[in-house]
């Protein structure tokens, strides 16, 4: 059996370089405020890294623009999400 990390590793990414499709809003709101930083956890693609010190690091390259992240930060709304531009982002080898 195929596992997801084999799957995700099909994909392709075209980066958009330095034009990031999702921001946090207020870094300085995750590490002060937000106690479960769900983000970390249920992102498929890990670009949401918890760094131990409280702060929460966002790398978009292998995102997967599913949009659970901008769901999941319902509390606090501090996740900017956009669609990367035409030609760039994720692309799906096996649909
Ligand atoms: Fe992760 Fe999905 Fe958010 Fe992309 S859209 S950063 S894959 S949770």
């Amino acid at each position: 059996m195929i596992k997801v990390e084999q799957k995700l590793f099909q994909n392709r990414y075209r980066v958009d370089a330095g034009r990031s499709h999702i921001t946090i809003k207020q870094p300085e709101l995750c590490a002060n405020a937000c106690i479960e930083q769900q983000c970390t956890t249920c992102c498929p693609a890990g670009c949401y890294i918890a760094e131990g010190n409280g702060k929460v690091v966002l790398i978009t390259d292998g995102c997967l623009e599913c949009g659970t992240c901008r769901i999941i930060c319902d509390e606090h709304r501090n996740v900017e999400w956009d669609w990367p531009r035409g030609g760039f982002g994720v692309l799906f080898k096996f649909g």
